[in-house]
């Protein structure tokens, strides 16, 4: 039985970026199209996704030669080649995918991408650049940024936090962020409530404003 089109997606661009997109996507079970028009990746990707296909993807014809109208989701993975990535998306558009994501390599590049018909812009390195400038500045260990600037990190506890409950720390009216969760040493997360005694040497999970988490986690 063949797998409904939500289950199936395309990547399109088999570089760098798409082809990890389209490798993670198949080990995470999922059916993966992925079409390149270079005949090199295409050859070195056919026996690791369902199905590879050498095609110019700017072409909507083409596309629906290949069968994407029966996919729900696309991925475009061109990034340097700004004209065949707008292209690309504006086709997608045009054969109906319903879920368009794409990589940007600037703001304007993405501005463009978003207005032909991309419903998610990925900016990879902008936003692998600004975790790794965040977890080498601060005690944090990790840092996820979503949308409308509110941001999840891990971090490390400030020093004076040890053997105090989080009521008497105060970090919402100190910071303005919520803990969510407190991991001792060697053990698993707990969620965080008022009265947790924060150990020694623990680690937090806490969740505000982009500002108010960099603030607290450059905080000694
Ligand atoms: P990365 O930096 O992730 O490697 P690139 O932009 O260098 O991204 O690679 C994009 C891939 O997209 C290349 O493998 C290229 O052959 C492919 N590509 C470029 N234009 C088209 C197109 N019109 N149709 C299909 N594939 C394309």
């Amino acid at each position: 039985k063949a797998p409904t089109s939500d289950e199936n997606v395309a990547v399109i661009g088999l570089g760098r970026f798409g082809g990890q997109v389209a490798d993670s996507l198949t080990r995470l079970g999922h059916e993966v199209l992925g079409v390149d028009e270079d005949p090199k990746l295409v050859q070195q990707w056919s026996d690791r996704l369902t199905h590879v296909v050498q095609a110019d993807a700017t072409d909507e014809e083409v596309l629906r030669q290949i069968g994407m109208t029966e996919f729900g989701r696309a991925v475009v993975g061109i990034g340097t080649d700004i004209e065949a990535s707008v292209l690309t998306v504006l086709a997608l558009t045009e054969v109906g995918v319903r879920e368009i994501w794409a990589k940007a390599i600037s703001t304007k590049h993405g501005k463009i991408l978003r207005s032909v018909g991309a419903h998610h812009v990925i900016y990879p390195e902008a936003t692998m650049g600004e975790r790794v400038a965040h977890l080498i500045t601060s005690r944090m260990l990790d840092f996820i940024e979503l949308d409308d600037d509110f941001a999840i990190a891990k971090t490390r506890a400030p020093r004076d936090a040890a053997g105090r409950t989080l009521a008497e720390i105060g970090l919402r009216t100190r910071y303005g962020v919520t803990v969510v969760g407190v991991k001792k040493p060697g053990t698993d997360f707990v969620y965080a409530a008022p009265d947790t005694v924060l150990p020694g040497n623990c680690v937090l999970i806490v969740a505000g404003t982009t500002e108010q988490v960099q603030r607290f986690a450059a905080a000694t």
